[in-house]
Formats: C-alpha cells, sequence, structure tokens
C-alpha cells in the first residue's frame, strides 16, 4: 500500500494512467542511461541508437497493450460492484484463473449473489405476514399497484373472521394462531391463481379478483363461504369457523382507497345482517 500511496500524485484519479506512465518511464530506462553515457564519453553510436530507439517503442507499445489487456478484469470488477452498490442487477461474473485477478472475480461474484439473495429475503420479509405467509398491507399495495394501473374492472373484498376473539378466549392464543394459518391457506386453495389475497391486520383479510365482474366476485367468495361450512377449519367443538365479507368494484389504482371504504361498509352491513355472509356494492 506504501508504494500505491506514495505515487498517488501520478494521475491522481486514473490508475491505468499511473501504472502507463510507470512502465513508460522503466522502458525507457535503457535509453536514457545510453544517452547519458554517450554525451558523457563526448561520442554517439547511431546505429546503436536506432536500435535502442525502436526497441523501445516496440516494448512501451507492447507493455502498454499487455497492462491494458490484464487491467480489464479489475476494471471490470469495479463496475460490477459499483453496479451492486447503485441496486441494479448485476450480471454474470466472468471466471478468472488460480491468482489474484481470479481470487478478485470469485469474491465479486460471491459479494453480488449474497447481496442479491440478502435484498430479496428483506424485501419479501417487508412484504409478507410472518404468521400466514400471505402478502401484508405494503405487499397487497404493491401486487395491486400494476394490476389497477391496466384500467380493467376488477372487485376488492374485505373479509373479517366472525367472533374471532371468542377463538382465542375459548381455545387460546397459539389456537388462533392456528386458525389464522389454516384460514390463509384455504384462501389460497378456493381462490384463483389471479387473485391477490393479503393479511389486512388482525383477523381482516384483503382480497383484490382483478378483471372481474360483481357477481363472479361474490361466487368465488360465497364458494370459498361454502368451503368453510363443507370442511370445517379446526376441531373447535361446535365452533365453526366463519367469516363476513363485503365486496365493491375497483376500476383503477386512484379508486382503491373508496373502493375498500365501500367494501368496509358492505362488511359492516353483512356483520349486522348476522355475520356468516357476503354484502358487495357496486
Ligand atoms: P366480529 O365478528 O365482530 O368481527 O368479532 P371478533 O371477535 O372477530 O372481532 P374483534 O375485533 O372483537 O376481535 C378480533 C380478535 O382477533 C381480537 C384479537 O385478539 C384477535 N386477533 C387479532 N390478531 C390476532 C393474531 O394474530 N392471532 C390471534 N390468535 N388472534 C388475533
Ligand atoms: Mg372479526
Ligand atoms: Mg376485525
Amino acid at each position: 500500500m506504501r508504494f500505491y500511496q506514495a505515487t498517488r500524485f501520478l494521475f491522481p484519479r486514473n490508475f491505468q494512467f499511473r501504472m502507463f506512465s510507470i512502465c513508460f518511464g522503466a522502458v525507457h530506462l535503457p535509453i536514457i542511461v545510453f544517452c547519458v553515457s554517450e554525451l558523457v564519453l563526448a561520442r554517439w553510436d547511431w546505429r546503436l541508437f536506432a536500435a535502442l530507439l525502436v526497441a523501445t517503442l516496440v516494448g512501451t507499445v507492447t507493455a502498454i497493450v499487455a497492462l491494458r489487456g490484464l487491467l480489464a478484469p479489475v476494471a471490470h470488477a469495479t463496475d460490477l460492484l459499483q453496479s451492486l452498490q447503485r441496486g441494479e442487477p448485476v450480471p454474470p461474473v466472468p471466471t478468472g484463473g488460480d491468482d489474484l485477478v481470479g481470487a478478485l472475480l470469485a469474491s465479486v461474484a460471491r459479494a453480488s449473489a449474497e447481496t442479491h439473495a440478502r435484498v430479496e429475503r428483506l424485501a419479501d420479509a417487508a412484504e409478507k405476514d410472518v404468521l400466514t405467509g400471505l402478502r401484508n398491507r405494503r405487499g397487497f399495495m404493491d401486487a395491486i399497484a400494476p394490476v389497477l394501473r391496466d384500467d380493467r374492472n376488477s372487485v376488492v373484498a374485505v373479509l373479517d373472521l366472525d367472533h374471532f376473539k371468542a377463538v382465542n378466549d375459548r381455545h387460546g392464543h397459539d389456537e388462533g394462531d392456528r386458525v389464522l394459518v389454516e384460514f390463509a391457506k384455504r384462501l389460497q386453495t378456493e381462490l384463483r391463481r389471479s387473485d391477490l389475497p393479503a393479511r389486512w391486520g388482525g383477523e381482516e383479510f384483503a382480497i383484490l379478483l382483478p378483471d372481474t365482474a360483481l357477481d363472479e366476485a361474490t361466487e368465488i367468495v360465497e364458494r370459498l363461504r361454502a368451503s368453510l361450512h363443507r370442511d370445517e377449519i379446526g376441531h373447535r367443538g361446535g365452533d365453526a369457523l366463519t367469516f363476513s365479507c363485503g365486496l365493491a368494484v375497483v376500476r383503477d389504482y386512484a379508486s382503491l382507497k373508496s373502493a375498500m371504504l365501500r367494501a368496509d361498509s358492505a362488511l359492516y352491513d353483512a356483520k349486522r345482517s348476522g355475520r356468516d355472509r357476503v354484502r358487495s356494492v357496486a
């Protein structure tokens, strides 16, 4: 590091030029010594000078081309690390030999793979509900944004488990958690692949049914409701798990908030009407 620091005055912002200038000096040393000694001895051998000049020029060009080629993997590794730092996708890192550059490229490849995997894990964790594995509120908003940008008629559903406090009170919080996990699984099996379910919070869930008419969405949620009657979640001595649901049409991302409010009031209508039912508003 000391030599590197000491030579920083030579092209402080360009490492390649610094190496080239040092090599340039080294390659010219024989011809400089020749010229000085010839001058001191007061003579001049033109043939030897010409041979030395040609050799110096060929040596300089060869050294610059070779150094440029040898430094290319280092420049490439630097570019890759800078893309990684900017959060851009890193292209496949070329492999080197069993030398210093090979070790550098292997380290860059490892660092980029690990950083990419860590970023993916963190992004995934930030958008996922830990208990159920469904999207959380943020994941839901991120996932539906591109779907609603297409201006298609979609339906948003807000679902709330009925008397869930009683499940916790009678069977304990752990059993409550297990029921939430089971319910999330049921959502995934009963809904279509294109539907986007999420845990909105507590025992409340939101679903976006993209490109779906209100009637069709009601049928899908009714099918889910019927599945809970047919195949109960948990064996909790007669307390069959049910939910109430409000549905509303959503046309684009800008109208999502008002659609959620309408779905929410439809949900409260379902609760007031006796629970275990689906209500919808256009
Ligand atoms: P309603 O039919 O009116 O919705 O009645 P409810 O009992 O479901 O509603 P309430 O809002 O009174 O209670 C919701 C309960 O959900 C209370 C809370 O302890 C429980 N809950 C929320 N999140 C979780 C959770 O992550 N795990 C468990 N086990 N319970 C939860
Ligand atoms: Mg509830
Ligand atoms: Mg609730």
